[in-house]
């Protein structure tokens, strides 16, 4: 498709097509398409120096609302006319050949997108229609910085225990937690580790957030009638070592995934619930036997993402000489973290390793409360002592660990 006939389509999809001076000229719509594309350079380049990992265009009477996510919390970023905003939105449908016709319907797509001086980056984006028109969202998926298991900040047992259940031949592994907690994150981390060579390691993904190389990854696609299950079953007859698996969402994938990782693969998967036994319960509730479950689970990691204070400018509640108490710290702000008195992110979590003590409680339906207390007792650091260790260690702040770890999903004492 050259430029013409995509500005075209843009100019039919704003329902400006009465109005097609604009379109008649080459020399116009280069410079229409430049300005978009040096508007959006300028924006990535500058978001993502203040963090961002999303962007979201909002279309209001006037106006597009331009707002960011950074370091998990969302955040107002500008305003640009309705009109440029339109185009622009356009203009990225277009490049990540979604149908420029349909804004009646959310539709996604991924660009990579060439930033002036600094390589590319991929860009994930999600349209959804709204009442002003459409919104975008647009998710910078940066395959540069994907962490190692050791980046993530586990606790020193949590991620000897990932390491140790990640490197068995065969069984399951949820990663369990909120949106936007960093579950893809430690998954792409496992699989770094585990991508040395050795393993045929296929992902099954909505969408594909990084791409890796040495790994088959596949995406589902609804529209054409590819779903969860069809695909897992044809990764299966590609004889893999490993599979990743987005998401278990139905009982027939997770059905499939359970009696793969009982004869001899490893599965890594995820799963919304918000605690390690929640985690459990809700593979049981997808209609999984827990006798095939509990011997093939290898371990469930929980995971919430606070945000690090800032180093250079976080305030002692106690002071430097107070020896009696323990250290808290407090953000302030500073040039160097934009004033926000945070800076990066690091992963507050309780890694499961299931003993075969913990798989006879799973099978026999134990409570909550027993399982957990078992798994503390074998060693497990669970979610609230990381927490708790996290702060006193000055690495973040009570403000960040009661936003992200709600007192009921850590204190299991009070169950
Ligand atoms: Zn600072």
């Amino acid at each position: 498709m050259n430029w013409l006939e995509q500005s075209e389509n843009v100019a039919v999809a704003e329902g400006q097509s009465q109005d097609e001076s604009w379109i008649s000229s080459d020399r116009f719509v280069a410079q229409f398409d430049g300005a978009v594309d040096d508007y959006l350079n300028t924006l990535i380049t500058e978001a993502l120096k203040a963090g961002a990992s999303d962007f979201f265009f909002t279309p209001r009477e006037e106006t597009v609302d331009i707002a960011i996510r950074s370091m998990g919390l969302l955040r107002p970023w500008g305003q640009i006319t309705r009109d440029f905003g339109l185009r622009l939105i356009a203009h990225l449908k277009v490049t990540a050949n979604m149908d420029i016709l349909r804004s009646f319907h959310p539709q996604d797509g991924r660009i990579r997108f060439r930033l002036k001086n600094s390589g590319s980056i991929d860009l994930r984006l999600a349209t959804l229609p709204t009442i002003e028109g459409e919104d975008m969202t647009l998710r910078i998926l940066d395959s540069r910085n994907m962490l190692t298991v050791e980046d993530i900040g586990f606790h020193r047992t949590n991620y000897k225990r990932l390491y140790d259940i990640a490197s068995q031949p065969g069984g399951l592994i949820l990663v369990t937690g909120p949106t936007g907690m960093g579950k893809t994150t430690t998954l792409y981390a496992v699989l770094k580790h585990l991508n040395d060579g050795t393993r045929k390691i296929h992902t099954l993904e909505d969408p594909i957030e990084y791409t890796l190389d040495g790994l088959h990854q596949s995406q589902i696609n609804l529209s054409r009638g590819v779903d969860f299950p069809d695909l897992l079953r044809g990764i299966l007859r590609q004889s893999p070592d490993v599979i990743m698996v987005g998401e278990i969402r139905d009982n027939v994938t997770a059905d499939i995934v359970v009696r793969a990782a009982n004869s001899g693969q490893l599965v890594l998967a995820t799963s919304h619930a918000r605690s390690t036994v929640e985690a459990c319960e809700a593979m049981l509730f997808l209609g999984v036997q827990p006798q095939f479950f509990a011997s093939c689970l290898l371990g469930v990691v929980t995971q919430r993402l606070v945000r690090k204070l800032c180093p250079q400018c976080k305030l002692s509640l106690h002071g430097e000489h107070d020896d009696g108490q323990k250290q808290m710290y407090v953000p302030c702000g500073c040039p160097d973290c934009n004033h926000s008195g945070y800076k990066g992110r690091i992963a507050v979590g309780e890694v499961l390793k299931v003993s075969q003590d913990l798989e006879k409680m799973i099978r026999e339906g134990a409570s909550m409360y027993q399982i957990h207390q078992r798994a503390v007792d074998e060693g497990m650091v669970d979610l609230r002592t990381d927490a708790q260790d996290k702060l006193e260690q000055g690495l973040t702040s009570v403000d960040e660990i009661l936003r992200a770890v709600p007192g009921q999903f850590a204190d299991y004492n009070v169950q």
